[in-house]
């Protein structure tokens, strides 16, 4: 694209926290497309690094670690220094959305995050049940915080791409499901008639279904964790307990599977590592592949958002859950964490741009249950159109940058729309900003089933043929490995 669009105008100060490999990826496309002073645009983070980004676009950068202790001293200011409305754009690791937002809503700032982050120490504290450490716990205290503070000045939670843009692919996905199969449907204009259209297109539940091939020019060193985002991040989640939204067609709880005794009942977890947890998952690239069902946020959003009730009755929910498989270095990574007992490599590298030969990463919805079978909707952004649409970041950063870009840009034309998750925004808007840096987005039906298995997974033992779509028949069989104790 030769001119960019000037998506929306704020004139107030931008304080980014973290910037790490999505916060150097989204700056350039924030100062793109939202017209804005720079010279109002702090960055904070403890790793001055790449300071120089900042500072050669006439903006602030503020070495510092944000902790409970300091978080309001060091931001109020920031939010305050004028009239003017602030927008708080949250990158960070280790500094918790909840306070943060909660901060936001005391100086009527706007606000964006891509998870829902806890304070340093949260992961790894031993005195947390396995429920208390997981993604429904997580996404209670945001959803707390939206109970205690309803309405007012909109802050936009877990906005990527995953959680964040694959919410709107679900809905897009939906659309075009019903479209091929001849159904007579209108878009959607409330969550029940969405809950509804998924009932009525008969879509048992879907996979977020993630296959990353970008390939690093150098091969992994030893007692080093690769990955194309978050090294910290992903090793958090990895070692989270594994969850997913917990679907109405599901026979029977798999044998670790736990259910929450706080909440609305939309998802379980398993009392092992998602990253000690496989499960049988198909992306168009690959075909079928064995990924890993890590936790993630949006695996209960969408299956809570999708419950369709009667008068108080659970009438129908789609089981939901994250299949990812990572780069290859990320898988090695993950082998070796786990042979390492689970103590983390004593190096973590994030990928950039230059340091990749080639890939792409191809990251979509897979629904599946219909009458089709299954569809998987997504983006198969490559590593070099990635290079010429912007700068500072690989295809997975591209993803989750746009999606910031899009709910920053969604959060401007709706600024008094109180905590929302990305299933409640516009889906049609947020995919219209954010298409042009995707690369090929694509609607792909296959007919494969997790009874197909893979060479690597062997047949699932006790399958059940009677419906392909159980998570009993999804799940490959577990080693030892990564089981956890449940307190
Ligand atoms: P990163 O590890 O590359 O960078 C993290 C940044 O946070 C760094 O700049 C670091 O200095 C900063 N930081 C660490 N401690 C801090 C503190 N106490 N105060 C202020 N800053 C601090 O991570 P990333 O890949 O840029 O990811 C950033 C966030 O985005 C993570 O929470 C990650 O989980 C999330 N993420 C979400 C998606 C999605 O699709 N929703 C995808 C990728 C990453």
């Amino acid at each position: 694209m030769s001119v960019w669009p000037t998506h929306a105008r704020f004139d107030g100060s931008i304080i980014m926290i973290g910037f790490g490999s999505i916060g150097r990826g989204a700056l350039p496309l924030i100062l793109r497309h939202i017209a804005c002073d720079p010279t109002r645009l702090t960055v904070i983070a403890p790793d001055d690094e790449d300071r120089a980004l900042v500072e050669q676009v006439g903006g602030t950068f503020l070495k510092v670690a944000l902790d409970e202790e300091n978080y309001r001293d060091i931001v109020t200011p920031l939010l305050t220094a004028d009239e003017d409305q602030s927008f708080m754009v949250n990158l960070s690791v280790d500094v918790s959305s909840v306070a943060m937002a909660d901060l936001c809503k005391d100086h009527g700032a706007l606000y964006i995050d891509t998870v829902v982050e806890p304070w340093a120490g949260w992961y790894e504290d031993p005195d947390l049940t396995l429920a208390e450490r997981s993604n429904h716990a997580l996404r209670e205290s945001m959803l707390d915080l939206r109970r205690r503070r309803p309405g007012g000045t909109t802050a936009v939670t877990c906005c990527g791409a995953n959680p964040g843009m694959v919410s709107w692919f679900v809905k897009q996905a939906l659309l075009n499901l019903a479209a091929d199969l001849k159904i007579d449907a209108e878009v959607p204009a409330t969550r029940r008639e969405w809950a509804q259209l998924m009932h009525r297109l008969g879509v048992k539940g879907l996979h977020i279904a993630e296959r990353d091939t970008q390939q690093a020019k150098t091969p992994k060193p030893a007692d080093v964790f690769v990955n194309t985002w978050s090294v910290d991040g992903f090793i958090a989640e990895g070692m989270q307990p594994a969850e997913l939204g917990w679907g109405t067609h599901e026979k029977a709880l798999p044998s670790e599977g736990r259910r929450h005794k706080s909440g609305n009942g939309a998802s379980i977890y398993l009392a092992r590592y998602g990253a000690a947890t496989r499960v049988r998952s198909w992306t168009p690239t690959p075909g079928a592949q064995t990924a890993f069902l890590i936790t993630h946020n949006e695996s209960i959003s969408i299956a809570d958002y999708f419950t369709l009730r009667e008068a108080g009755e659970v009438i129908h929910r789609p089981t939901c859950h994250y299949a990812y498989y990572p780069c290859d270095d990320a898988v090695l990574s993950l082998q070796e964490l786990a042979d390492n007992n689970w103590q983390p490599q004593s190096g973590a590298v994030v990928l950039d741009e230059a340091d990749i030969v080639d890939g792409i990463d191809e990251l979509g919805v897979l629904l599946y249950g219909h009458a089709k079978n299954a569809y998987w909707f997504g983006s198969q952004l490559s590593i070099e159109e990635t290079r010429a649409l912007a700068p500072c970041q690989n295809a997975t950063g591209l993803q989750v940058s746009s999606a910031v870009l899009a709910g920053m840009v969604w959060a401007l034309e709706n600024p008094v729309a109180g905590i929302v998750e990305a299933d409640e925004m516009d889906f049609a808007r947020c995919l219209e900003i954010q298409r042009p840096y995707l690369g090929p987005v694509v609607g792909v039906y296959t007919d494969w089933t997790p009874l197909d298995g893979t060479a690597e997974a062997g047949k699932p033992e006790k399958a059940d043929r009677s419906d392909p779509w159980q998570f009993s028949n999804v799940i490959v069989r577990q080693t030892e490995g990564g089981a956890l104790k449940v307190a």
